[in-house]
């Protein structure tokens, strides 16, 4: 094996450099190169916030083109002046519609692409179909950038939060829904606020959810619901506290965030049932429209009952046409109309529902609910039992069951009320602070035992160092295959980056970890744009090395090995001119390989 030298910091931030002139033109937009980039995807489906005309003239409606036009005059989102030092790679995706946000406070700058759909639509038009579409496109430009905003209608956002929340399998990326309750061209509007809190998260943090982001507030997608017609505080989240507050600063709640803890790469689920519905009692409700709701082809219902989940038990007649829809197989969840708290088997006339078969949907609100069902009565692979264990199981953070309950925050735990005696450290606040080098320090030494202890006791495993590298960047520099499992399993994000923008996955290929470089590739990693920018100049520069292993390692990454350095020389050219055999050997046995896979 080819022994690989460190890449110093320094010369990294050279290679930026080049890479950077090469994205952004003129040298004069180098100016600031050293800032952190990030790239975020808006899908713009249409929604009050991009709304033109007005309430008195007819009414809003949705209008095509306005809303980037808009926001390239709006100073405070888009910076003209860096915007026209830059000039885009030609086959830039969405280039007229990209614009770029002024320096954040954390130093990012956040470049944003409008993706703008076609019809736009006011969100009570949105069907199933729609949910497809965003899904959809979610996973073709999943790997393009590093967020996505959902610019959407507030009247069925929750529904469609919901929705993508199931849909979005192992979601490793931030992807949030935001919209307003005045367009964005109004003196007084929400608009601008909102989107720019939704961008500034998605651009600078990893919460690998489907949120929602409106006044000042992350929530959680599937635990949403729009409760005011009039507020711009529109939306609540009743069980479970906000994933982020964007004050004075955005404070991030990482104990709460909710991570797919899977080495398995995101993917979208996009056969969703539509025989499904929500059924609300109401005093005095016939056993006649309940069983018309429950005909062929009623798949599944969300049943919303009173207070923690009671209906009628003095109504044989209507109980009947529920067990008899339970043995027919029609799914029946029980979902409380309160606004806050969760179904309990605390009455008998909650407990009789559970007896013809009603399954408690705990503490999910009707939409979440709707869109659990929906989803897994999608899973045609699945057993009728299957679905029945899935519906109960908590699968996107959607309930609160006993493990999210007792999941304590690193400040409050023992080990720290520990640590801090021990040590004698002055307050709890300087211990948590600690917790990233310890746990980087743990990886990079491989100790398997101090990360669990780690995390047992409410440390998150996702934490950056001051350099802003995590336990799994260590990791896989070092090679450490079962600990890099481990993290995986836990939650850590492979799209984590350095302060340099550097991967794990960058980590690993530089070291030639080739398990490990596997194992993250299955977890859905890749190179970041910044990454890939100068690859070609560094498989040319392995291949005139002769190093085989390197580009193996680049190869195993799933990089393009026929891309070319800045002469515009491929790496077998290169190899060529270099004579070296074993090189020419493995690109052109990838050139034949490539070539015949087309
Ligand atoms: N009817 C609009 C919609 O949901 C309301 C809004 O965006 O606030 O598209």
């Amino acid at each position: 094996m080819t022994a690989t030298p460190a890449t110093p910091r320094l010369q990294r931030m050279r290679s930026s450099s080049l890479s950077h002139e090469c994205l952004w033109g003129s040298p004069e937009a180098l100016l600031g190169w050293e800032e952190a980039r990030t790239q975020v995807l808006v899908f713009n489906t249409g929604g009050t916030i991009g709304m033109g005309g007005t309430e008195w003239d007819g009414g809003l409606a949705p209008a095509a083109n306005m809303l980037v036009n808009a926001l390239k005059k709006m100073p405070m989102m888009h910076d003209k002046e860096y915007a026209q030092g830059m000039k885009l790679y030609n086959s830039c995706e969405f280039a007229d519609n990209t614009l770029v946000l002024p320096l954040s406070k954390r130093k990012k700058r956040i470049i944003y692409s409008i993706l703008e759909y076609s019809p736009l639509l006011d969100s009570c038009n949105m069907t199933t179909d729609d949910w497809a579409k965003i899904a959809k496109d979610l996973e073709t430009y999943y790997e393009h950038y590093d967020g996505f905003v959902i610019l959407h209608g507030t009247d069925t956002m929750a529904y469609t939060a919901a929705a993508l929340s199931f849909m979005c399998e192992n979601v490793g990326k931030t992807i949030v829904l935001t919209g307003s309750q005045v367009p964005i061209y109004e003196l007084r509007n929400d608009g601008r606020s909102n989107l720019l809190g939704a961008l500034l998260i998605a651009g600078q943090f990893v919460i690998p959810e489907v949120c929602l982001c409106f006044h000042h507030k992350l929530y959680r997608g599937n635990r949403v619901t729009k409760v005011d017609t009039g507020s711009f505080d529109a939306f609540s989240s009743p069980n479970l506290s906000p994933l982020a507050n964007a004050e004075v600063d955005i404070k991030v709640d990482w104990g709460i965030v909710w991570r797919a803890s899977t080495t398995k790469k995101f993917e979208v689920h996009t056969n969703m049932n539509r025989n499904v519905g929500l059924l609300r009692i109401f005093p005095g409700i016939t056993a006649a429209t309940v069983k018309a709701f429950l005909q062929h082809p009623m798949e599944g219902i969300v049943l919303e009952t009173y207070g923690c989940g009671n209906a009628p038990n003095n109504r044989p007649d209507l109980l009947e046409e529920l067990r008899k829809a339970t043995e027919r197989n029609v799914v029946i969840l029980n979902c409380t109309q309160c606004l806050r708290g969760s179904v309990a088997s605390t009455y008998a006339t909650g407990q009789d529902l559970a007896h013809v078969g009603v399954i408690s949907g705990g503490d999910m609100t009707p939409e979440a609910s709707l869109a659990k069902l929906s989803y897994v009565l999608g899973k045609k692979q699945l057993t009728w039992k299957e679905k029945k264990q899935m519906l109960g199981d908590n699968l996107r953070g959607e309930m609160s069951s006993m493990l999210t309950g007792i999941q304590s925050s690193l400040r409050n735990s023992k080990f720290i009320k520990v640590m801090t005696k021990f040590i004698s450290l002055n307050c709890k606040e300087e211990l948590g602070s600690l917790i990233p080098s310890l746990a980087c320090a743990a990886a990079k030494t491989g100790e398997m035992d101090a990360l669990k202890d780690i995390e047992e006791m409410g440390g998150n495993l996702n934490c950056e160092d001051y350099d802003g590298c995590t336990p799994l960047h260590v990791a896989s520099r070092e090679g450490h295959l079962q600990l890099v499992e481990y993290l995986l399993k836990s939650g850590a994000s492979v799209y984590a980056k350095d302060r340099y923008g550097v991967t794990p996955l960058m980590n690993a290929i530089e070291f030639r970890h080739m398990e490990v470089i596997q194992l993250l590739r299955q977890t859905g990693a890749h190179l970041s744009r910044e990454e890939l920018e100068d690859a070609g100049t560094k498989l040319c520069l392995l291949s005139a090395k002769g190093d085989v292993g390197g580009l193996k390692a680049w190869h195993l990454a799933g990089v393009d090995m026929e891309q070319t350095d800045y002469g515009g020389r491929t790496p077998l050219q290169i190899g060529e001119m270099a004579k070296n055999t074993q090189v020419l050997e493995l690109l052109n046995n990838l050139k034949t390989m490539k070539g015949s896979s087309k």
